[in-house]
């Protein structure tokens, strides 16, 4: 393969154009404003290294500000006066200014984080339309429920017992640039639905979708404080998560951020959702379909380059197959086709960041310095621009750093197994339980393989098999809580009981 990399700002539409002009502001009480400090940073293109943009960078004062706004929208109104079918509408409302608005999304996603622009519009500004009107739906549906009490201690009292369901109040969602506009949504959604205030910080490598959906927020009429946006480093983060007025984090990312933000909440309890790393095994049985588990296999570990918390980093093969196998897939991840992300031949884009890049690379070195065989990749892809090749590690052990550590790039490690010995306990041996992939044609098989493995998801037959009606979350260190669906509103509310002496 040789690099041929064109400027990654070819096609832009007007609009993606005008936005990156000029230093961005963010979002407090309803105002686009600048840092206290004054302080900005760059965002950068990870096809080609370059500046795209100049971005206010927030810090603790900021955040003060942005929850000192929401605090006042939820305690004083009007968020938390309004009806839940105004909230409805106006959430509705973001879903199809997405939908309108889905190919400027798209590139600039694709600008910031280095994904294919046109997957970027059909999956992660599709899908976040589809979660903004999926809780907008909820919006109107939240209940309590009544509780016939016995109460025996009051002999002969009669009572009417009855739960409310609350908002949380002031909530802060701190997201990463893997999915930056998906994982904003993933979590506005539900909480906006419930009636929160919220105070958003994207990451530092991907800021621009999140601004851009700010001004989405105000075309479709939010009240001033509802919404607000603080871009800059992990510092915001950090205070966001100590601050006292929040009651709430919820939070992707990496599970050593996630440490910290539990230890940050213990200032005032807030509330706290996990959504984290991952290393989850896709099993691989002999009588599975095995063109439709190869093409499924590869978009496990190699969709978004490998930059999924629930990426199938482990695959597990049954020995019969193993060889046949893993070397269908390493050809198939030969044929990847690598550029940037506006070019709309595009398979395989950069990472996002020179740090991820250097991270990956790291890997690799590490995989073959243990020992391990790429059957395909091992190394960057061209000489300009964060590009990795699809790799496919065979001849690994479970204690490699490859087989046990989140890499976060497009990155495979195969281990065979034998059906006699079963295949739960490798697959279980990681601290992670993201999610988990099942290939058979066996349906007791797939049943009892899913109950054996610890993931929060478990797709068969398929990867990545996601819906909004679907919980969505971690078991171990892969974090606390279920986003998405019915759950998502669990993570939102809290309970009220009330009980009345009739
Ligand atoms: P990260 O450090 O966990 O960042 C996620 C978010 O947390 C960002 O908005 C980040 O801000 C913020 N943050 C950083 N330090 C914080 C702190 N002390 N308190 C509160 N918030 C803080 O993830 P990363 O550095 O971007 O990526 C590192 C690794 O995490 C990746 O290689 C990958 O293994 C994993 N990761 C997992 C997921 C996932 O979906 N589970 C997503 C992304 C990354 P800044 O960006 O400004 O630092
Ligand atoms: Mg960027």
């Amino acid at each position: 393969m040789t690099a041929t990399i064109e400027p990654s700002q070819a096609e832009l539409l007007p609009s993606v154009r005008n936005f990156l002009s000029g230093t961005k502001r963010f979002l407090v009480g309803g105002q686009w404003v600048e840092s206290a400090s004054g302080a900005t940073f760059e965002t950068i293109d990870p096809a080609n290294g370059q500046v795209l943009t100049t971005v206010a960078r927030g810090g603790a004062e900021d955040v003060d500000r942005a929850v000192r706004a929401a605090r006042t929208a939820f305690d004083e109104g009007p968020w938390s006066t309004m009806k839940p079918n105004e909230r409805e509408r106006l959430i509705w409302r973001v879903g199809d200014i997405l939908s309108e608005r889905a190919e400027e999304f798209g590139q600039l996603e694709a600008l910031d984080n280095g994904k294919s622009a046109g997957i970027a519009s059909a999956v992660d500004v599709a899908w976040s339309a589809d979660i903004f009107r999926y809780f907008a739906g909820w919006a109107t549906k939240i209940e309590g429920s009544t509780v016939n009490v016995s109460m025996p201690f009051v002999p002969g009292g009669q009572f009417h017992a009855y739960t409310l369901r609350e908002p949380v109040g002031v909530c802060g969602l701190i997201v990463p640039w893997n999915f930056p506009l998906l994982m904003a949504a993933f979590k506005l959604a539900p909480a906006l639905a419930a009636g929160n205030t919220v105070i958003l910080k994207p990451a530092e490598q991907t800021p621009l979708t999140a601004l851009l959906l700010g001004e989405v927020f105000e075309e479709a009429g939010f009240p001033p404080g509802v919404v607000n946006i603080v871009t800059g480093y992990g510092d915001a983060g950090a205070a966001l998560s100590a601050h006292d007025h929040v009651d709430k984090i919820a939070f992707t990312g990496s599970t050593e951020v996630g440490k910290k933000i539990v230890d940050a909440a213990r200032g005032n309890l807030k509330k706290v959702s996990l959504e984290l790393g991952g290393k989850s095994a896709n099993v691989v049985f002999a009588d599975a379909d095995f063109d439709a588990a190869v093409t499924g296999s590869l978009n496990a570990w190699l969709f978004n380059h490998g930059q999924c918390c629930v990426a199938g980093t482990r695959m597990f093969v049954e020995d019969s197959i193993f060889d046949d196998f893993t070397a269908a897939v390493a050809e198939a991840a030969s044929q990847v086709k690598i550029g940037p992300g506006l070019d709309p031949t595009t398979q395989l884009g950069p990472l996002v960041s020179q740090e991820q890049f250097d991270k990956v690379t790291g890997y690799l070195a590490a995989g073959l310095a243990d020992g391990a065989r790429a059957l395909t990749g091992g190394k960057r892809w061209g000489d300009t621009g964060f590009y990795v090749e699809p790799t496919v590690f065979v001849d690994v052990k479970p204690e490699f750093s490859i087989v046990e550590e989140e890499i976060f790039g497009p990155v495979v490690a195969a281990l065979p197994f034998n059906a006699e010995e079963g295949v739960a306990k490798a697959a279980n041996s990681s601290i992670y339980g993201l999610a988990a992939g099942i290939w058979t044609k066996d349906l007791s098989k797939a049943h009892l393989t899913a109950r054996q493995l610890k993931a929060g998801s478990v797709w068969i037959n398929q990867y990545n098999g996601f819906d909004t009606a679907m919980p969505f979350g971690g078991y171990k260190q892969s974090g606390w809580g279920r986003e998405l669906g019915a759950t998502a509103i669990d993570l939102y509310t809290q309970t009220k009981a009330v009980n009345i002496a009739l």
